[in-house]
């Protein structure tokens, strides 16, 4: 509340309304905060986001009143709370040197423009509450339809705004886009037959018993992410049934096990629900060769759907779009415009090449979603919805194609500096070559590497426990220390002969990260390396005693 004289705050009647109209005077808390994160964002969060080297269980100390709040507050009282405790202990993601996931910065008009929506928080599930945005994401999924299939214009003309059809769906993100792909798949799969009211209707267990199967898998390699065994899941034919095929040397699925695999399952009488490519995996950022999978789909007769949500961005750069050859064969495309389109968090999409799939997951209501609505409510898994296609739609016309060709390009070229940065020392191991802008590496004792070049399996595998432990020690340091950020992660590269790593995991995205600011990063963690107390001195030991002998 503003009126801070009127100490009763929000508890009348009449300064409860006007917390619905009276704006925030630009003197007080909020009011100043708003105008400071508006005109100069990055120094607000280098202010006030103070990395103490707190850890989570003394963060948490300050989250644990379960307490129901009785009395009104004013703002400005709460604002105190906001500052010092939320924003102050939050993570800087937006840091140029904050390089280990896929959240980084955004361009500044996102925050005006996110002002805006809220302000008309219009809702997508319905035309009634939704009147421009929704012909807007109608546009919006067009666009990004056009992005990865390129069809003809009267193709876009003529199922656009058609009700009846959809190109694709807006979601929260990643997970929703791939939960509603293999959703279709699922319903189309198992359709209406005969009798047989289809699966949306009668479920699965009928639907086996009706077109003879005694299961359904789902294909992709084992470089697939998470949120396909929360699909399965969901979808009833279990975490179990996401078949993992294994991956050749650039963690790229192997055609021939997939193909194989595909016919052993048939043969046992499991149904194949889909394979799934994956278009820059969470992990090293690889791309699976979509044209020869969607190859072994088409053989095989099942959907094909592609993983793109972090790599899927690319296809605006003319330079490096052809990485994803093949992806246009896809039935569906998930991609996420809140990871390489900058735009925040919430803005899944997932596309259909074909218009009329999402008919299959068609859901309708009494009081909405009507027959013959424009709806997108009718297509959607999540109901009500904000709209965010606004600020996909803003970042396209701001940046243009170019625009983001360049910010996908940098990033490309940034993560191939800091591959060759890392191939000059002699104390580090690049583990996964950026094929996007990911990579992952590890700092490795240089005597060691004789080690790990020697063919004594048994003696690297121990060496490589023990760099383990080193990684995951230098990681939390740094991450401790708050300087910079990278992630670890466990991948099983074949020069270890399928032995499972620990390495750094890099994600170069933000388009204010140096080259100097990379130097940083390996000097630093070099740094705190040698203030390991366990892991460095065996290692050392192993070394001295396999010079000895
Ligand atoms: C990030 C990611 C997802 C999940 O997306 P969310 O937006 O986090 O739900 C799925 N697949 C891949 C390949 C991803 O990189």
């Amino acid at each position: 509340m503003r009126a801070e004289t009127n100490k009763q705050a929000t508890a009348n009647e009449e300064s409860l309304l006007r917390i619905f109209t009276v704006p925030e005077a630009p003197d007080s808390t909020l009011g100043r905060i708003e105008q400071e994160i508006s005109q100069n964002l990055n120094g607000f969060l280098s202010e006030h986001l103070v990395a103490k080297e707190h850890k989570l269980s003394e963060i948490e100390k300050d989250f644990s009143d379960a307490q129901l709040p009785e009395e009104p507050q004013f703002v400005s009282d709460h604002t105190s709370f906001l500052l010092d405790k939320l924003v102050a202990q939050s993570v800087h993601t937006s840091s140029p040197s904050f390089i280990g996931h896929m959240t980084s910065a955004l361009p500044y008009f996102m925050l005006p423009m996110s002002k805006i929506m809220i302000a008309l928080n219009q809702n997508l599930v319905k035309i009634e509450t939704s009147k421009a945005f929704t012909p807007l994401e109608r546009q919006v999924l067009g666009m990004m339809h056009n992005l990865v299939y390129g069809g003809a214009s009267s193709f876009y003309q003529e199922y656009m705004h058609s009700e009846q059809f959809s190109l694709g769906a807006f979601c929260s993100g990643g997970t929703i886009a791939n939960v509603t792909a293999l959703w279709v798949a699922r319903n189309n799969l198992f359709k209406p037959s005969g009798n047989f009211k289809g699966v949306a209707q009668s479920g699965l267990y009928k639907a086996l018993l009706h077109y003879g199967y005694k299961g359904a898998a789902v294909l992709v390699s084992e470089r697939g992410h998470y949120s396909l065994a929360k699909s399965a899941d969901l979808l009833g034919i279990g975490r179990e049934d996401v078949i993992a095929i294994p991956t050749d040397a650039n963690n790229r699925v192997d055609i021939d096990k997939l193909r194989s695999t595909a016919k052993q399952l048939r043969d046992n009488g499991i149904a194949i629900l889909a394979m799934v490519g994956v278009a820059g995996t969470t992990e090293t950022g690889n791309i699976d060769p979509l044209a020869e999978m969607a190859a072994v789909a088409s053989e095989v007769g099942c959907h094909f759907h592609v993983d793109a949500a972090w790599g899927g961005s690319t296809l605006f750069s003319h330079k490096y779009a052809s990485l994803l050859a093949g992806i246009e064969l896809a039935d569906s495309v998930t991609i996420d415009a809140h990871k390489q389109m900058y735009v925040p968090m919430g803005a899944g999409i997932v596309l259909f090449k074909d218009p009329s799939l999402a008919g299959h997951i068609e859901h309708h209501a009494e009081y909405v979603l009507r027959k013959g609505s424009k709806d997108l409510g009718s297509h959607t898994l999540e109901g009500s919805r904000p709209g965010m296609a606004m600020l996909v739609f803003a970042s396209m016309n701001i940046l243009g194609r170019k625009g983001y060709q360049l910010l996908i390009d940098r990033s490309i070229e940034q993560a191939r500096y800091f591959a060759e940065l890392i191939n000059q020392q002699d104390d580090f191991e690049l583990v996964s070559h950026p094929e996007l802008c990911l990579l992952t590496y590890r700092y490795v004792p240089a005597p060691l590497k004789a080690i790990l070049r020697s063919g004594n399996q048994v003696l690297i595998s121990q060496v490589n426990e023990y760099l383990d432990d080193l990684t995951k020690y230098v990681q939390k340091r740094q991450r401790e220390a708050g300087k910079s950020f990278v992630s670890r992660t466990r991948i099983n590269p074949s020069i270890y002969q399928g032995q499972s790593i620990t390495v750094f995991r890099v994600v170069l995205a933000n388009p204010l990260t140096t080259q100097q600011i990379l130097q940083d990063v390996l000097q630093e963690q070099r740094e705190l390396a040698q203030t390991s107390q366990i892991a460095l001195p065996m290692l050392m030991k192993m070394l001295a005693q396999w010079q000895a002998a």
